[in-house]
C-alpha cells in the first residue's frame, strides 16, 4: 500500500466560481490576519500563539456583524488554512523554510476541505463524482480512476486561472518485476534523456515552440506598465505558457521514467548542480527544470517498485572522462558532440559517454583520482551486485547549498 496523489482539472460553474473566489478570499484573510497577529504577539510579548488560538478568536469574530461574512464560508476551509499556517511555522522553526509570508490577491491560491468519512459515500465515488461542502457537485475531468478514498481535498487555482482538485489516497500498486539491470542517465538539450545503453528520448518539438512563445510573451510583459490592467492580463498569458511547458514536460518525463523504472533495478542520475555550471541561461533553466522533475519522479517511482536510485557526485567529470579507459580530458567544449579518445582510440558520442560515466561514478565504479589502466569498467547493462550497495550510503544526496545557481 502506498500514498498516491492525484490531481484533476475541474471546471467550476459561474456560481461555483463566485463561491470559490469568496473561499479563496476568506482563507487568505484568515491566513494574513492570523500571521499578523502571531508576529505581533511574538514581537511584543514573546508569546507563541497557534492556529487553535486564532480559531477560538474566529468563533467570537463571526458573532460580530462586520465579520458575519466569515460564517458563510465552509468552516473546514478556514480551519485548514490555520492548520497549513501551523505547518508553515513548524517548518520555519525546524529551519526547513523561510518565515511564512502574507498571501496576495491575484496569486495562485488553494483551499482545503476535510472530507467527513461518515458521509463519504455521498460525497465521493472515484471516477464518478465529487461533492464538496458549500460548493456542491464539481465537474471533474477524471483522467484516471483513483484506487482509494481521500480524507482531504485541496482545490487550487493556478496563476493561469485554471482550477484543480488534488488529493491523496492509499492504494495498492503492482510492483514491476525484479530486474538486475542498471542504467545511467544524462540529461541534454537535443535529447531530454540519454541512457548509458545509448537510448535517446528525443526532444518533443512543441517544448521548443512554447519556449519561443514564452520569450515573446515575456518581452511584451516588460513593455507594459507594471500593475496596470494590461500588465495583469499579459502576466496571466505568461503564466499560461509556463503552465503548458511544465505540464508537457511532466507528461513527457512520466512516460520516460515509468519505462526506465520498469526495466532497471538500479538507476543513476547526475546531481542537479553539475549542469548549472556550464550551460547558458535559457538552456540552463530548461535542462535544470527537466532534471529536477526527472529526479522527483524517479525518486517516488523507484520507491514504489523497490528500485535503487543513485546520484553521481556533483563534481564528477562525466563529460570529460573516457568511459573505455578512464582518462580525463582537459577540455570538452559543449560544441563537441562526438570524439575519439586520444589514449585508447575509443569513439564516443558525447552524451552516451556521459551517461555511462554517470552510472560508473554513481556506483563507485571508478576510484578517486580516476587513475588509468587495470580497472574493469562496468559498461551499460552490466548487472550491479545490489548487496554491495549499502542503501543508506547509496541514497545519500549531496544537497546544493544554492551557491552554484547564483
Ligand atoms: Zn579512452
Amino acid at each position: 500500500m502506498i500514498q498516491r496523489s492525484y490531481q484533476f482539472r475541474f471546471y467550476p460553474t459561474a456560481v461555483q466560481m463566485v463561491l470559490l473566489a469568496q473561499c479563496f478570499g476568506a482563507a487568505r484573510w484568515v491566513w494574513n490576519t492570523a500571521l499578523a497577529w502571531r508576529s505581533h504577539c511574538y514581537k511584543i510579548a514573546g508569546e507563541k500563539v497557534t492556529g487553535v488560538d486564532f480559531s477560538r478568536e474566529l468563533t467570537w469574530l463571526k458573532k460580530i456583524e462586520a465579520f458575519a461574512w466569515l460564517a458563510t464560508i465552509p468552516s473546514t476551509v478556514l480551519t485548514q488554512a490555520l492548520r497549513d499556517q501551523d505547518r508553515a511555522f513548524a517548518n520555519f522553526f525546524a529551519k526547513r523554510a523561510r518565515y511564512p509570508r502574507f498571501k496576495k490577491h491575484r496569486e495562485a491560491a488553494s483551499i482545503r476541505f476535510q472530507i467527513d468519512q461518515r458521509g463519504v459515500m455521498n460525497a465521493y465515488r472515484a471516477g464518478e463524482f465529487l461533492k464538496l461542502p458549500g460548493l456542491g457537485l464539481l465537474d471533474v475531468r477524471w483522467s484516471r480512476i483513483p484506487g482509494g478514498v481521500p480524507k482531504m481535498v485541496t482545490i487550487r487555482r493556478d496563476a493561469a486561472g485554471r482550477y484543480f482538485v488534488a488529493f491523496m489516497v492509499e492504494e495498492a500498486i503492482q510492483q514491476a518485476p525484479v530486474s538486475t539491470q542498471s542504467v545511467g542517465i544524462d540529461v541534454g538539450l537535443k535529447d531530454v534523456i540519454i541512457t548509458s545503453a545509448g537510448q535517446k528520448s528525443g526532444n518533443p518539438r512543441y517544448l521548443r515552440r512554447y519556449q519561443r512563445r514564452l520569450k515573446m510573451a515575456q518581452r511584451r510583459l516588460s513593455r507594459k506598465q507594471k500593475g496596470s490592467n494590461r500588465w495583469h492580463r499579459q502576466k496571466r498569458r505568461v503564466a499560461r505558457i509556463h503552465a503548458r511547458i511544465s505540464d508537457s514536460r511532466k507528461d513527457f518525463l512520466h512516460k520516460q521514467t515509468t519505462a526506465l523504472v520498469h526495466d532497471h533495478g538500479v538507476i543513476a542520475i547526475e546531481d542537479l548542480c553539475v549542469k548549472g555550471l556550464v550551460r547558458t541561461r535559457l538552456a540552463k533553466s530548461m535542462s535544470d527544470a527537466a532534471l529536477g522533475e526527472l529526479r522527483r519522479q524517479l525518486e517516488y517511482k523507484c520507491q514504489w517498485h523497490g528500485r535503487v536510485l543513485l546520484v553521481a557526485d556533483r563534481f564528477a567529470p562525466t563529460s570529460k572522462t573516457c568511459s573505455s579507459c578512464g582518462t580525463v580530458q582537459a577540455e570538452m567544449p559543449l560544441r563537441i558532440r562526438d570524439w575519439t579518445c586520444p589514449d585508447c582510440g575509443a569513439v564516443h558520442e558525447r552524451d552516451v559517454n556521459a551517461a555511462v560515466n554517470v552510472l560508473m561514478f554513481a556506483t563507485g565504479g571508478r576510484p578517486e583520482g580516476h587513475a588509468r589502466g587495470g580497472r574493469e569498467t562496468p559498461s551499460a547493462g552490466v548487472p550491479v551486485d545490489l548487496g554491495k550497495l549499502a542503501p543508506d550510503e547509496a541514497r545519500t544526496k549531496p544537497e546544493c547549498a544554492g551557491a552554484c545557481h547564483g
